[in-house]
């Protein structure tokens, strides 16, 4: 197997999902370039919905790392970063966004037209550490641009209280104050309203569609993942519904007809952590072996339904449990998950991606394999890699591992 390689597809929509990545990225550079204000965010918080409801452009540099690893801008842009003394232990999205801004984004010769710089920066107290440097490190290279510290408290999903979310709701509402400010454009809130609708419509396709995998054989496996891509930038606009709209219907279509990702599915595994953006072919790797990725913790991020008649409430709440659901702030929330996911999409084995870049998401996941143990009886393997820094990832490494586990599974399945 390749260090780096791209994904076999089956889906039709891949074809069309490329067409939507190739346009939001020239819609970011049209919106500079016809005075659209830009803000850089990161994803997963209710910053995307007021953005849309606006007409402001939103822009999420995390997105663009998975971007730079698909098209193989990584090392450069590592290079950058480490040459300025950030360290080959730190979050690869970090590194590369860092090295980014501060090397190869004024080429010409980027694919999807690179990112416009920013004109407004919505700079998190909340998430991850990592995320917070890569807004503080982006505040000093874009001076010029007006900044807002958006503070979020940072709760287990199973303990977020009324108080968090008036605190959120607060916050929420000082960033529209901001953004009235600073770009001198009103808040139309029938217009946020709609704009949350289609969000929560967003979320519903992409339930729907997710309940498709629990089919044997599954219609699609998580080669697929790439359709999060208008979670992450176009939540809360008619695009992302009409593009689940079409991946609904085909993976309906699929599942109907009996059409599985392989021909012989002996084998169901769930992936926990971050894909390999430079490495998505890995999930191609276990179909060899008559195995299937049916599940993944990632995809769970984007389940959120929003209730439309409160949208600022709504928006407070997508942001304080977003984050919390995938990463170790709400570790028996995330175990639930995980649990929930086993039994849902008759799983047989799981794969635990230790993502050396990002501990966050990887803290907590030996808890969940000996409970997966205990109370499933379901085997784990721990694969050894990092989301971002192909540097860190062993193919030959992880062949033996993923031979042994799905050697071990398939004789298990027969014993049964
Ligand atoms: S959650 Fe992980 S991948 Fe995301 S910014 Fe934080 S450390 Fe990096």
């Amino acid at each position: 197997m390749e260090r780096t390689q791209k994904s076999t597809k089956r889906l039709n929509a891949a074809k069309e999902l490329s067409r939507v990545v190739g346009e939001y990225y020239l819609e970011c550079v049209q919106a500079k370039e016809e005075g659209k204000p830009v803000g850089w965010m990161p994803p997963m918080n209710g910053a995307i919905e007021i953005f849309y409801a606006m007409d402001l452009q939103p822009v999420f540099p995390e997105n663009w790392s998975p971007v730079c690893a698909a098209f193989g801008l990584t090392p450069a842009n590592f290079e950058v970063s480490e040459s300025m003394g950030y360290s080959r232990d730190l979050c690869g999205y970090l590194r590369n966004i860092i090295g980014y801004v501060h090397g190869p984004m004024n080429q010409n010769d980027l694919p999807l037209a690179a990112l416009p710089e920013p004109d407004l920066i919505l700079s998190p107290n909340g998430g991850c550490i990592p995320v917070m440097k890569i807004f503080h490190a982006l505040e000093r290279r874009f001076h010029e641009a007006k900044t807002i510290r958006l503070d979020l408290p940072q709760v287990a999903v199973e303990n977020i209280a009324p108080h968090h979310i008036q605190y959120a709701v607060s916050e929420v509402k000082r960033l529209i104050g901001f953004l009235e400010k600073e770009t001198r454009r009103t808040m139309d809130y029938d217009r946020l309203q709609e704009v949350v609708s289609l969000s929560d419509r967003a979320c519903a396709l992409w339930d729907e569609i997710m309940t498709y995998r629990s089919y044997i054989p599954t219609p699609f496996s998580a080669a697929e993942m790439g359709i999060m891509f208008v979670m992450v930038t176009r939540q809360g606009t008619q695009v992302a519904v009409d593009f689940l709209e079409s991946v609904l219907k085909e993976v309906k279509q699929r599942a109907a007809e009996g059409t599985g990702v392989i021909e012989k599915e002996q084998v169901r595994l769930f992936w926990d952590n971050i894909p390999l953006w430079y490495n998505m072919g890995i999930f191609n790797y276990f179909e060899k072996h008559n195995g299937v990725v049916v599940a993944e913790t990632y995809s769970a991020a984007w389940s959120l339904r929003l209730d439309t008649n409160h949208p600022l409430e709504a928006l407070a709440l997508k942001s304080l449990k977003s984050y919390p659901l995938v990463s170790c702030v709400s570790i028996n929330q995330r175990k639930d998950m995980v649990f929930k996911a086993c039994r849902d999409y008759a799983i047989d084995g799981v794969i635990l991606h230790r993502n050396k870049s990002c501990v966050p998401i990887t803290l907590g996941q030996m808890d969940i394999k000996k409970e997966l143990d205990k109370e499933l009886g379901i085997p784990s393997v721990i694969i050894d890699a990092d989301h971002m820094d192909e540097r860190n990832f062993s193919p030959a490494q992880f062949q033996t591992r993923a031979d042994a586990f799905l050697e071990m599974l398939r004789e298990k399945k027969a014993i049964n």
